[in-house]
């Protein structure tokens, strides 16, 4: 996966112009730590965990990203994460470097004692990278805001005082900023209205097709739907359902929350397979589930005009040219997913000050700030002629460019 950074990069810092050092210094985290964590399971036997943080870059301010629960979590993908959050936080106008963190484990099938006890003991051996100006974790895939408050409170023993600025994601009795949970998905509308707008496709006769239906996908899909978008394809990763009149989500939210959280069983669609999701006749493909969705294999068959990347990498590095060649427009995970880390800055500004914005400031600030975020990506993708991802790396190396020449190296 990190190779699929470093083609990115290599072509970006090609077509801006980068001095080779700087890029030098990007192609490299700044700092990865491997633990193993020996917990405690609940039929009395000790299992050894693989936990993983690495520290892209901190050219920007403190680093900044998420921990990922899940099976495939390993060296290579943390580094890769790390990097995108880099280049995330800085197309994204944002005070941090990036960072990532994840733990090899399939959290579907451990207890929640079993949870918790992994998420302090990771907590515990990684405290030293931790802190309020150093390393700020947030939620990501298999985690989310019981997982945040658990690392909040085994920190807090650590150090000896509160400093819930330490990680974002929280849930707002401990500090949580209101607009956290539903911005990446927020941050997914945005950005396909204004690639929409840019395009001249009217958004009110539009239709959507969208991977995943976590914490991205769910949100991204009814607030597209609240824009009169049409979303006629959902999915998860037990099933994927289509309906040309439009998929009741209020419903499939309620037949989730009802059913363990997966879809497998509703009955709002006609089953379909991931491909013909990925493959289905609408305005805009939103991958909002895992990464190397979108491959060489599979480029050729995409319909849609436009593809928002709500997850992390879902199209691989060789499929680029394809979606290129075809005139599809992409706006880029780093781009596109920005809204989530984006409110993680306002939930961390929020606890510095110790006083609390309302719903609508912070949806306000995240809206101008994902506009804003676009235009730049939009003009330099013009400016440099090349495809809006090209366009997203080039808008985070003349910051990155900038920090790293002015702090100087010794
Ligand atoms: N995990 C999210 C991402 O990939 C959020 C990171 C954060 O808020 O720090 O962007």
């Amino acid at each position: 996966m990190f190779d699929a950074v470093l083609a990115r990069l290599d072509k970006a810092a090609q077509i801006f112009g980068l001095a080779p050092d700087i890029a030098e210094i990007l192609r490299h985290p700044k700092k990865e730590v491997a633990v193993s964590l020996p917990i405690k399971m609940d039929d009395g036997s000790t299992k050894v965990f693989e936990g993983y943080r690495t520290v892209h870059s901190t050219h920007l301010g403190p680093s900044k990203g998420g921990i990922r629960y899940a099976m495939d979590v390993n060296a290579d993908e943390v580094r890769a994460l790390s990097a995108w959050m880099t280049f995330k936080c800085a197309i994204a106008n944002l005070p941090y470097g990036g960072a990532k963190g994840g733990i090899k484990c399939d959290p579907r099938k451990m207890s929640v004692g079993e949870l918790e006890r992994l998420t302090r003991a990771y907590t515990r051996s990684l405290s030293d990278i931790f802190g309020v100006n150093k390393d700020i974790p947030a939620p990501d895939m298999g985690t989310g805001k019981r997982e945040m408050a658990w690392l909040l409170d085994e920190f807090n023993r650590i150090v000896g005082e509160d400093s819930p600025g330490v990680v974002t994601g929280k849930p707002i009795t401990l500090g949580g900023s209101k607009g956290r949970e539903v911005a990446t998905g927020r941050g997914v509308m945005i950005s396909t209205l204004a690639a929409m707008k840019k395009m001249g496709i009217n958004y009110k006769a539009a239709t959507a097709a969208v991977q995943g239906f976590g914490n991205v996908g769910s949100h991204a899909a009814r607030l597209l739907a609240s824009q009169k978008i049409k979303v006629v394809a959902i999915s998860d990763h037990t099933a994927a359902f289509h309906n040309e009149n439009g998929i009741d989500l209020d419903k499939a939210f309620k037949y989730a929350a009802s059913n363990g959280n997966i879809l497998k069983g509703f009955d709002g669609g006609q089953l379909i397979n991931n491909n013909e999701l990925l493959t289905a006749s609408v305005d805009v493909l939103v991958p909002a589930a895992i990464q190397g969705v979108i491959t060489a294999a599979n480029a050729n068959d995409i319909k849609a005009k436009l593809i928002v990347e709500g997850a992390n990498g879902p199209t691989e590095a060789d499929a680029d040219a394809i979606l290129n060649e075809k005139g599809i427009i992409v706006v880029p995970d780093v781009l596109a997913n920005g809204g989530g880390v984006t409110v993680s800055y306002f939930e961390w500004v929020q606890n510095k000050y110790g006083h609390y914005w309302s719903e609508d400031e912070v949806n306000m600030k995240h809206d101008a700030s994902m506009n804003q975020a676009f235009e730049n990506v939009w003009f330099n993708a013009q400016q440099f002629k090349t495809s809006m991802r090209i366009g997203a790396y080039i808008t985070a190396l003349k910051r990155l460019d900038k920090a790293i020449r002015y702090k100087g190296n010794y």
